[in-house]
């Protein structure tokens, strides 16, 4: 199904059948009241606010067209195949659209509705569910993000990244793009303080979230942070997480 059949499907009712087999739940129940949807008047002023749209241009990567792909989904005529899902899955989840909304649809919380709904009755690729696992088994943990870019270290160390970043316009196209998505040099390994005080009269406390990804990966912007202490007088402290989600 093409982008544009996709969106005709969702605003007129047709039903795709190509991917039929696919859909492992059914249409119902849904995931939000039919009225939800009601509330968006097509009248496509959270464009320009979208960033998948922008970089896309395709309607049904704007949140308009996901809101019909949505609406759509949970009345049954639109069948739930690899295309529609992806168009949902591009959503990045940021609520820019929400803003720039002048009838207040509540983008968010249906993104959000619609997400686990998907997951119960599409089944993805055994690639993708790979993936998708690995991600979550090694993002949400600092220690197994930083064993995760160890080998990056040490071809670093030794010069094979470097050689990359010359063939890069030899490598086939696929690869080339994740070459260059490589950060040069990899950032160091950061190493984030439980507190640091403020200089001078500490006039406020600020708990910084240093989370997952941000610090083995970026880890300048959490310095950049706390280097701001200078400026502000304020103590910074590293937010703890739970027991059971360290590792
Ligand atoms: S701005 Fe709001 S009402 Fe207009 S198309 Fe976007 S979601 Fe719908
Ligand atoms: S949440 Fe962000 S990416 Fe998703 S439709 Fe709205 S503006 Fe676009």
């Amino acid at each position: 199904m093409t982008d544009g059949e996709i969106v005709r499907a969702a605003t007129h009712g047709a039903i795709g059948s190509r991917d039929a087999g696919r859909d492992v739940g059914g249409a119902a129940p849904g995931f939000a009241a039919a009225t939800a949807f009601l509330e968006c008047v097509h009248c496509g002023l959270c464009h320009s606010a979208c960033p998948t749209y922008l970089e896309l241009g395709t309607e049904a990567d704007s949140p308009r067209g996901r809101i019909h792909l949505m609406a759509a989904l949970q009345a049954g005529t639109l069948t739930l195949d690899a295309a529609a899902v992806r168009h949902l899955d591009l959503c990045l989840g940021c609520r820019g659209c929400e803003t720039a909304c002048p009838s207040g649809v509540q983008y968010g919380s249906l993104i959000e509705a619609a997400r686990p709904w998907i997951e119960a009755r599409y089944r993805r690729p055994l690639a993708t569910r790979f993936r998708r696992r690995l991600a979550l088994a090694v993002l949400p943990y600092r220690a197994r993000l930083r064993l995760a870019l160890a080998p990056l270290r040490l071809l670093e160390r030794v010069g094979a990244l470097a050689a990359v970043g010359r063939l890069q316009s030899r490598l086939p196209a696929r690869w080339r793009y994740r070459a260059h998505l490589l950060p040069k040099p990899l950032p160091p390994v950061a190493v984030v303080p439980i507190a640091t005080p403020a200089r001078g009269a500490e006039r406020m406390h600020v708990q910084l979230l240093v989370g997952c990804v941000i610090s083995p990966s970026m880890p300048a912007i959490v310095r950049r942070r706390r280097g701001s202490r200078a400026r502000t007088s304020t103590r910074f402290s590293r937010r703890r997480r739970r027991r059971s989600r360290s590792s």
